[in-house]
């Protein structure tokens, strides 16, 4: 299948998940995760359609930022270490993976630079797995008061990567907790702060995702195939 194949069966799965749960389709942003793959794969799916990527890894998204001549919208979806923040100022329209204090301050620093403003998601590991990233739920209120204090950044929802199921039905608590989160987080009207994005579902479970309120789903493997390397 090619990429534009892919994509069209992406979107249709979208268009089902968005009907069965009385949602409007408008309102669920597919990102396609892009990381290790070539730049002549996001050119492929620039022409069926596709404008927004998502890239995990800082030194493989410049190569690919400047490669790529079309005006796409860049997220980072990645675990993001602070001294490489500086390369993305300016290029990326929203982190997804802000899940520590320092790194949202070095975000903050280096857009202030530039004298500009950027959106990000708190990352959440709703999961507990002591081998992902993300703030716990218990700190995640503390968190977010701190990091809406910075100047040059803008907390726009929240993101969860949950544990692997084979059955997608048993990521449905983790996806219905990120949003039970995000209202309680609405709830304390924190200024600055909106809780607009629910960053949650890939390739396995994106559909679950947007039945239970995704508004971004990032999917990598159903659009550009499987990865050879790293993860
Ligand atoms: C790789 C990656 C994805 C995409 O995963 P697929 O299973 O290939 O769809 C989504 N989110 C993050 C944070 C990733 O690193």
């Amino acid at each position: 299948m090619s990429i534009a194949e892919n994509l069209a069966w992406v979107r249709e799965r979208m268009q089902a998940a968005c009907k069965r749960s009385g949602r409007n389709v408008d309102d669920v942003r597919l990102v396609a995760v892009s990381k290790t793959k070539p730049a002549t794969a996001i050119e492929e799916a620039v022409a069926a359609g596709q404008t927004l990527f998502g890239e995990s890894y800082v030194q493989e998204f410049m190569d690919k930022e400047r490669t790529v001549p079309e005006a796409v919208e860049w997220h980072f979806v990645g675990a993001l270490q602070t001294n490489k923040v500086k390369y993305l100022a300016g290029k990326v329209a929203l982190i997804h993976s802000v899940d520590r204090l320092h790194l949202a301050a070095e975000i903050s620093r280096q857009w202030g630079k530039i004298d500009r403003t950027i959106d990000l998601l708190i990352q959440v590991n709703i999961g507990q797995e002591a081998s992902k990233s993300g703030t716990s739920e218990t700190e995640l209120a503390s968190l977010v008061r701190e990091i809406a204090t910075f100047p040059n950044l803008k907390i726009k929802g929240l993101m969860t990567l949950p544990p692997y199921c084979d059955d997608p039905q048993e990521i449905r608590p983790y996806f219905r907790e990120l949003r039970r989160l995000a209202r309680h987080l609405h709830d304390l009207a924190i200024p600055g702060v909106e809780m607009r994005e629910l960053s949650m579902g890939m390739t396995h479970d994106f559909e679950t995702a947007i039945e239970e309120g995704a508004t971004l789903i990032r999917v990598g493997t159903a659009i550009f195939g499987e990865r050879q390397y790293k993860r």
